[in-house]
């Protein structure tokens, strides 16, 4: 016997029970992000190799280790895109959208690749709702977007929400900052682990992320980002948080906050849910000032996030687990038929579909009692039972109550 194909390691697939919560995250980004002006945008599931490898770091972890890169039958090196924000920043750029009033507010949603380890809430293909707001640096955009996805995240009902908000200054501060940083972790070297070690050049920044023991205690006193601000971003960062308070939106100072990106500038974010264990990161983002130069712009300030519609849908699939099981509300027709009215069903159903009115009837050539039973597993209101004198009788699935129908009118009869 051949050997039964799998879906690929860190794939899964959405089997139709799992799609409604899945359709309601998506529904409510979208009508919240629509709502506050963002255009949707479709860019390519792949993109030259070299627009992620500039424009999200060549020393991070995703173009180093996740990358799915491949060469074309024309030798070209592509790569099935990792995030969204340098596929939206290259269009914004290959489109001239630096012409259109600023800021241009984008969002998109689709599938994603990273090659990682997979376990419960990390695959390598996941799926992601990504909100951009490109050419303006003022606080206000910042406060916006974030507070459109604790909207959603809300709106959702997701539970155990927390917001952790942070800021990575300028480059140039930064990168005295990364020094500085570096030399610390030279003067504790002995004491770090040996990935810790091995990256102090590359990501020093890192190092506030390790698990490990000694590095933990080093990092415990390591001076912070936080702390050596410019005034001109402190003030900034200042003012996204006083816009934060005003609209409700509840934080935690995090002054250690990484992102695995290398974009991003000023502020960055991360939404945190508490129950989904290790792999707890159900959104982030922040701004990037100088991606689209380093794309090959002009200067242009940009601002972004986005959320793993997998791992909220985790999440929300957890608490109804752990709550009461709503029974699905009943919906639609089914039509119950003997052998010499087949015909009439697939015609009546057609037409009720047509009407609007959601139908559906026998396909597997069961005997009457199997199609009422069929009518109930599949959830419908109604069964409308064809007689083979013409008739009809419409029985409510929930009361049992019946009555005689004329079948050309029932439709109307429903809608009634
Ligand atoms: P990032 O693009 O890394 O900032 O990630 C944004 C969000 O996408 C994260 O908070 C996760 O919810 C989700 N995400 C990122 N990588 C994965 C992955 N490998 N599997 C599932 N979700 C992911």
């Amino acid at each position: 016997m051949p050997e039964r194909f799998k879906a690929p390691r860190g794939t899964f697939d959405v089997l139709p029970e799992q799609e409604p919560v899945r359709l309601r995250i998506h529904s409510a980004s979208r009508r919240a992000l629509e709502a506050a002006g963002y255009g949707r945008i479709e860019t390519p599931v792949f993109e030259d190799t070299d627009l992620f490898a500039r424009g999200v770091g060549e020393s991070t972890d995703i173009v180093q280790k996740q990358m799915f890169t491949f060469t074309d039958q024309g030798g070209r090196s592509l790569t099935l895109r990792p995030e969204a924000t340098a596929s939206i920043c290259r269009a914004y750029l290959e489109h001239g959208m630096q012409k259109r009033a600023q800021p241009v507010k984008l969002w998109t949603d689709g599938p994603f690749f990273r090659h990682e380890r997979p376990q419960a809430g990390r695959y390598r293909q996941f799926t992601q709702i990504d909100a951009e707001a490109i050419g303006s640096d003022s606080p206000l955009v910042d406060a916006e977007m974030i507070t459109l996805a604790s909207d959603i995240l809300t709106e959702l009902g997701v539970p155990g929400v927390r917001l952790l908000l942070g800021s990575l200054g300028t480059p140039a501060t930064r990168s005295a900052y990364l020094d500085e940083l570096r030399d610390y972790l030279r003067s504790h070297e002995a004491e770090l682990s040996e990935e810790v070690r091995d990256r102090i050049d590359a990501n020093p920044l890192r190092a506030f992320d390790a698990d490990h023991e000694g590095t933990r205690k080093v990092m415990a006193d390591a001076p912070r980002l936080f702390d050596r601000l410019d005034p001109e971003d402190g003030a900034h960062f200042e003012q996204v948080r006083e816009h934060l308070d005003r609209n409700g939106v509840a934080y935690e100072l995090d002054p250690t906050l990484v992102r695995g990106l290398d974009y991003y500038t000023r502020t960055v974010f991360e939404f945190d849910c508490e129950r989904l264990g290790a792999q707890s990161g159900i959104g982030g983002g922040g701004r990037y000032d100088g991606l689209i130069e380093q794309l090959g712009g002009q200067p242009t300030p940009g601002c972004g996030w986005a959320l793993g519609v997998d791992r909220v849908a985790l999440a929300l699939d957890q608490q109804r687990e752990e709550g009461e099981r709503a029974e699905p509300a009943r919906d639609g027709v089914f039509v119950v038929a003997g052998d010499d009215q087949r015909a009439n069903a697939l015609a009546l159903v057609t037409e009720l579909r047509r009407g609007g009115v959601p139908a559906d009837l026998d396909l597997a050539g069961r005997g009457t009692k199997g199609q009422m039973k069929q009518a109930d597993r599949v959830g419908a209101q109604f069964a409308l039972i064809l007689s083979d004198d013409g008739g009809a009788t419409l029985r409510d699935m929930t009361s049992g109550e019946e009555r005689e129908v004329d079948p050309s009118r029932v439709a109307e009869e429903i809608r009634s």
